[in-house]
């Protein structure tokens, strides 16, 4: 069977439905294809929660495409069944005093530069204000309201939703074996259910397969695993906001972070964001082991006393599509025409939903865009030094 469309989006994750969203809504007739079921159980963006926050160290155009972001979610609570951006703030707390060049330091005066109004805390009012918190284990950081999580999995299912409504065609069940190429152009793919696509454009959506499909990517980007742990608290009121919010527990040393108790799922969900595991999307098994969970203890012990001892329900190891530099990757192919790449989250994409769909269409059209020269085509070499093995320069989430 053969399908003609103006755009073919290859991937429903958060990259992929809102490009075809934004797409459909300029004019372009958009199909957008996945495995499916939607969302993906083994998508990135499927999940109980995903950090929204516009924190990000040095890096202005971080912050600035968080802010826009985050009036995007706002917007999208007024558009969704429920609201499924939850903005209980956020705390970023240090175990030494903030620092000049440190991640905390740097994101509390970019936000005190650019007009936002964190509240520093101290070892006294974090245990005052956040009493889950170990005393005396953490003596800096601050809170900052603008921020929370977004209920990741069904986000995706409300856009999906809105997507259909828009005019998008969905394929789920659809693979995509391989992208057609005739003179240079890229023309459509093939399916492995033997579906034939014809399109004038085709976008590369596909998180943490992306190279898979297109290995000459390989050189620029990776699929690690990551772990993550939901915990079920004997005291859930201790882990409620406004006692308890999502949090980043001296992220640039130790990765860890996590969220408040899940109004739905009713549990703590931890995650460690480090440098991972070396994973194939497809070959590899994705199993949180003891060592991991070893670590998760260790880190209770020093941190949240009334989690030690807080049975673990559920385990997932989660991939990022990484590039070398952790940076996304959206741009146009530089030397296959009518093929867009829109890609490596490196585990920090989901927060900018609302941004990306219009970034990702700026690419597609060409249209300048002050955002997109930071996700160009660029070259990128693995880091032999050994100094890759930490990834916080940015403490990205
Ligand atoms: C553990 C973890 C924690 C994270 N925490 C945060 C956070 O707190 N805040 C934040 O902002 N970001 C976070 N991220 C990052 C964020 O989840 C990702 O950057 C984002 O979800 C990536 O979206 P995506 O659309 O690129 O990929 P995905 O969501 O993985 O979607 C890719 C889609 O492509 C489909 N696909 C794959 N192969 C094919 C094929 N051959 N044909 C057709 N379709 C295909 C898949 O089925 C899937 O639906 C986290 C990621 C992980 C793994």
């Amino acid at each position: 069977m053969s399908h003609t469309f103006d755009v073919l989006v290859v991937g429903a994750g958060i990259f992929g439905v809102t490009a075809a969203l934004s797409l459909q809504t300029r004019g372009y007739q958009v199909a957008l294809l996945d495995p499916g079921p939607l969302p993906h159980p083994l998508a990135a963006s499927t999940d109980i929660s995903k950090v929204i926050r516009m924190e990000y160290g040095p890096d202005e155009t971080y912050m600035e495409m968080a802010e826009k972001a985050r009036e995007g979610w706002l917007a999208w609570n007024e558009q969704f069944d429920t609201p499924l951006y939850h903005e209980t703030g956020v705390t970023m707390l240090t175990r030494s005093p903030m620092s000049p060049g440190g991640f905390e330091y740097e994101s509390y005066h970019m936000l005190l530069r650019r007009g936002h109004t964190p509240e520093r805390l101290n070892a006294d009012e974090i245990i005052r204000r956040f009493p889950a918190w170990k005393p005396g284990a953490f003596v800096d950081g601050f809170y900052h309201a603008k921020g929370g999580f977004a209920e990741s999995g069904r986000v995706i299912s409300a856009l999906v939703k809105m997507a259909e409504t828009s005019g998008v065609r969905l394929f789920a069940g659809e693979t995509v074996e391989e992208l057609r190429e005739e003179n240079g152009r890229i023309t459509g793919l093939l399916t492995r259910t033997g579906n034939q696509f014809s399109a004038a454009h085709t976008i590369l959506a596909a998180g943490a397969w992306t190279w898979v499909i297109l290995p000459e990517l390989t050189p620029v980007m990776r699929t690690t695993g990551h772990p993550v742990f939901h915990l079920k608290p004997t005291r859930p009121e201790l882990f409620t906001p406004p006692h308890f919010v999502v949090f980043t527990a001296d992220i640039s040393h130790s990765g860890w972070y996590g969220f408040p108790h899940h109004p739905r799922e009713g549990v703590v969900k931890i995650a460690n964001h480090g440098v991972g595991v070396r994973l194939h999307p497809e070959h590899d098994e994705r199993i949180v082991t003891a060592e991991d969970e070893h670590q998760l203890r260790t880190f209770l012990a020093d941190t949240f006393p009334a989690l030690i001892d807080a049975p673990i329900v559920y385990t997932r190891r989660c991939l990022y599509c990484d590039s070398l530099d952790e940076h996304f990757w959206i741009t146009q192919h530089p030397y296959k025409q009518g093929l867009t790449i829109a890609t490596a989250g490196s585990g920090h994409g989901f927060k900018f939903g609302p941004v990306l769909g219009d970034l990702i269409a700026d690419a597609v059209e060409g249209h300048s865009n002050s955002w997109l020269p930071k996700f160009a085509w660029r070259h990128l070499e693995a880091d032999t030094t050994g100094e890759e093995a930490s990834r916080f320069h940015g403490a990205h989430d």
